[in-house]
């Protein structure tokens, strides 16, 4: 680029502060090299013997709105540099979070429990829907997962008690050959759990601590615990029903067809 000498006059003052791009502080350098009359100016505004032509009234507005621009264009860019690093921050942390979750999942503390009480925690349970109410359960997971194996069709019901409680009945959950898989919540280790079913028989049925150790699932964990909910896919494992969502004539039928 070439300048001419009223437009290196102009950028003088701004090349001092340098406020000057790099394009027009190179393409200035390079007249002041070849200029004499302009260098020499150059020389005397830097020793402070004139004031920069650029201070009269016709060209200091001009002059000041570029400043501004040059000064806004920075503090946008400072702006943008923080924001990516704060984003930046944020997605560390809770990748950092998530890693540990998973690795919190993988390696649960595994207690030494009362005979005849099955602990999930260590491994799942493998029984036929005619033998699931034999055991008793232990989590520490607050959850206890049931899955139906098996393709053919079925339709029935999981229901939970608490063992400790008087045999107190807390979930009832439904299942089909859709949604295979049910998984009770909120449950406590200090408690233990009975599960019965209604409407499987003949099935084989895998009782687990609904652990999941996947990335997804800790990330979504972590993600809860921060207040950040945000649409992740949710596998049928969460559609264990409440006894209050089951039609009271239903609920009904199905606890008298399973105290007997
Ligand atoms: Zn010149």
């Amino acid at each position: 680029m070439k300048l001419n000498c009223s437009i290196v006059e102009d950028l003088l003052p701004l090349y001092l502060e340098e406020l000057c791009s790099e394009e027009s502080k190179s393409a200035l350098e390079e007249h002041l090299r070849e200029c004499h009359s302009c260098s020499e100016k150059f020389a005397r505004m830097k020793n402070g013997q004139i004031i920069p032509h650029t201070e009269t009234s016709e060209t200091k507005p001009l002059i000041q709105d570029y400043a501004k621009k040059v000064r806004h264009h920075r503090i946008c860019a400072g702006i943008s540099i923080a924001f990516i690093c704060l984003l930046a921050i944020c997605a560390l942390t809770i990748l950092g979070l998530t890693l540990l979750d998973m690795r919190r999942a993988a390696n649960p503390p595994i207690y030494e429990l009362e005979d005849g009480v099955y602990n999930l925690t260590s491994a799942a349970l493998e029984s036929t829907a005619e033998e699931l109410e034999q055991y008793v359960f232990y989590t520490n997971t607050a959850k206890i997962s049931v899955k139906v194996d098996g393709n053919r069709h079925f339709q029935g019901t999981f229901m939970l008690w608490d063992k400790e409680n008087s045999g107190s009945f807390i979930q009832i959950c439904e299942v089909d050959e859709k949604t295979s898989t049910c998984t009770f919540t909120g449950l406590s280790a200090s408690r233990r759990y009975m599960i019965t079913c209604d409407g499987l028989a003949g099935a084989n049925i895998a009782v687990s601590d609904g652990q999941d150790n996947s990335f997804l699932n800790s990330l979504s964990n972590v993600l809860n615990e921060l207040g950040l909910y945000i649409l992740l896919p949710k596998t049928s494992e969460y559609l264990a029903l409440n006894a209050s969502n089951v039609p009271l004539s239903r609920l009904s039928r199905i606890l008298a067809a399973s105290s007997l």
